[in-house]
């Protein structure tokens, strides 16, 4: 791709435009690799192994420098720990102590000339840089940061290697130490969960992994060099750093960054369009105008529920400019590849979507410790299943376990845990071998136990995902309830904007339904009569919440999840 004199990614922060082209990625992270060679490997050549792999942390902006960071440990043969842009300091200071990375490297302030008819100025440091700085004083790290102006100047020291044109020889690029790639078997990242239920997780993979995890979803989402994905979420996670950053870096592909503002997404969608309409014309614009109007039209876009909910309820309220969704539409429309994940997807929202766009969009199921294991098919588009994840992806096997531990033949409909195996599922929990193990079948079979109860829909040939064991099943009586479907159903009132379902304990049921909603159009209260009629003909009668907690706003993480278990306080005192 560099040779080709690709274009990697568009930077689009919110003064300019800045485009990268895969050439100078490689060209920046041979100098990354070398750097970290010339300070890892001075005394012990060793990259360590699964138990205590040795480790790079950066903290960048989504963009190319995440690219080049990554790459550039790689390269040196050493174990990447991408930070998070979110975070706060005691979050950091987690994730420091348990990764113990040898060097830290903090992005931003690269100046420099050239690229692509774009001059490439300025780069923002990461907002939150003062909480890592603080986090690598409080435990003793602060003498391992570096900055990655530093070493990837004009002048920095490197000089093998290192080709100064877009046309120089792509060979020379630094590939692993004394020319050696590393071997597909040694630690290559550690990515933290999100923390859903409990303290982030390391998740620790291999190469082999990760490797895996890409060639699936490029083969079965038909990831193209033609491809631009306008890439909105951050790449501490597998959704960002893999399912796009990733694959498309495999398939040679273009990633437009922006950070998710609702009407900038919007703003930026219309101009697609226009842009397409006025290409071909030219004048003396500047460089950073030029290289915005002869950018591509993006053509996959990904996202998880809350970013489609919230684009829907700005196009609903009419809060947008005049003629921006037309012209956003328009380009929306025509994408190749929409999708969503990391949540469940309300039936609601897709229809909501389709309406709006004309796609249904592609629902996928994942998770940290393999990235992706189950997908609605890429084609046609119509037999992607709103309210289903679909079926395995081609290196991916799975099976659904009762409480007993023993297998449920998927064609009886019955619902138990989802387990997964293959060659893309991950090494184990950094420093926690315990819970790895714990985390693994005890029949020795290798199935990885996700802890998300699923059920396979024999009519469907699909999978539908029910929700967390530990928070989204509701033991209610006899029942066994999915708060995941409960959501789907309430979603369809019309005051409920959004809602997350719970169980409350209760003495006489166990458990009881409970409610915690964001409601539309400025209603403030939900009388629970009247919600229980609407849902007569709808749900079973224990299915309906017995308790509701109305709020502003909804707590939710930096993938737009909600903390089931931080929620369940809001109950305390409220009525039956
Ligand atoms: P932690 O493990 O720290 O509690 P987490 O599980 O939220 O956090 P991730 O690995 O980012 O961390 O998320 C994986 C989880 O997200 C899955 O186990 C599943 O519960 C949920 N999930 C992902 N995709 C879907 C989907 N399409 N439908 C329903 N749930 C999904
Ligand atoms: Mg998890």
């Amino acid at each position: 791709h560099a040779k080709a004199g690709r274009t990697m990614c568009v930077e689009l922060p919110e003064n300019g435009c800045v485009s990268v082209s895969y050439h100078t990625v490689l060209r920046d992270s041979t100098k990354i690799a070398k750097y970290i060679e010339s300070v890892m490997r001075k005394d012990n050549d060793s990259v360590g192994d699964f138990e205590k792999p040795r480790t790079v942390a950066h903290l960048t902006e989504p963009g190319s420098e995440y690219l080049s960071s990554m790459w550039g440990t790689w390269a040196s043969g050493f174990c990447t720990v991408p930070l998070a842009t979110s975070h706060r300091e005691h979050e950091f200071e987690h994730v420091l102590k348990d990764a113990d990375p040898e060097i830290i490297i903090i992005g931003g302030h690269v100046a420099r000339g050239e690229e692509e008819g774009a001059a490439r100025t300025k780069t923002l440091p990461p907002h939150n840089e003062g909480e890592l700085l603080q986090a690598a004083n409080a435990v003793g790290m602060a003498d391992r940061i570096v900055y990655l102006r530093d070493l990837i100047t004009d002048d920095a020291t490197m000089t093998t290697g290192e080709s100064t044109s877009e046309n120089g020889n792509v060979d020379e690029f630094h590939l692993g130490a004394n020319g050696s790639i590393p071997s597909l078997d040694s630690p290559s990242m550690i990515m933290y969960t999100s923390g859903t239920t409990g303290l982030p997780k390391g998740v620790l993979t291999s190469h082999r992994n990760i490797y895996h995890q890409i060639t699936d979803l490029v083969s079965a989402w038909q990831w193209k060099p033609t491809d631009v994905a306008l890439h909105l979420l951050p790449l501490h996670h597998v959704h960002g750093a893999v399912n796009i950053l990733s694959c498309a870096a495999y398939a040679g592909a273009c990633c437009e960054f922006m950070h998710f503002r609702c009407d900038n997404v919007w703003k930026r969608l219309a101009e697609a369009a226009r842009e397409e309409q006025t290409s071909g014309e030219s004048s003396g614009e500047s460089e950073s105008a030029h290289a915005k109007k002869h950018m591509r039209k993006p053509n996959v876009f990904m996202a998880v529920p809350t970013i489609y909910s919230k684009m829907i309820e700005a196009a609903e309220h009419n809060v947008l400019e005049p003629g921006i969704v037309p012209d956003a539409t328009k380009t929306l429309s025509e994408m190749r590849l929409m999708i969503s994940g990391s949540a469940a997807l309300p039936v609601s929202l897709n229809e909501k979507w389709k309406n709006l766009t004309g796609h249904i969009l592609l629902e996928r199921y994942g998770m940290t410790e393999f990235a992706m294991a189950l997908s609605n098919p890429y084609e046609p588009m119509n037999k992607r299943l709103p309210g289903y994840v679909g079926t395995p992806l081609p290196s991916v096997e799975v099976r659904i376990v009762d409480e007993n531990n023993n297998i449920v033949p998927p064609e009886s409909g019955k619902s138990g845990e989802l387990q997964v195996r293959g060659p893309h599922v991950f090494q184990g929990y950094l420093n926690r071998p315990d819970v790895t193990k714990k985390e693994f079948a005890s029949d020795g079979s290798g199935f990885f136990k996700t802890g998300d109860i699923a059920s396979y829909d024999k009519e469907e040939k699909s999978f539908k995902i029910l929700g967390r064991a530990s928070v989204d099943i509701i033991k209610n009586g006899g029942h066994k309830l999915s708060a995941l479907e409960i959501e789907r159903d309430l979603l369809e009132h019309p005051f409920i904007a959004e809602c997350a379902v719970l169980g409350v304990p209760d003495e006489t049921w166990g458990e009881r339904v409970g409610m915690v909603c964001r409601m539309k159009n400025g209603e403030k209260a939900l009388d629970l009569d009247q919600l229980r009629c609407w849902a007569e003909h709808r749900m079973a009668r224990y299915k309906v919440p017995s308790r509701i907690v109305v709020v502003d706003e909804i707590p939710k993480n930096a993938m737009g999840k909600i903390n089931k278990k931080s929620l369940k306080s809001l109950f305390e005192g409220t009525l039956a």
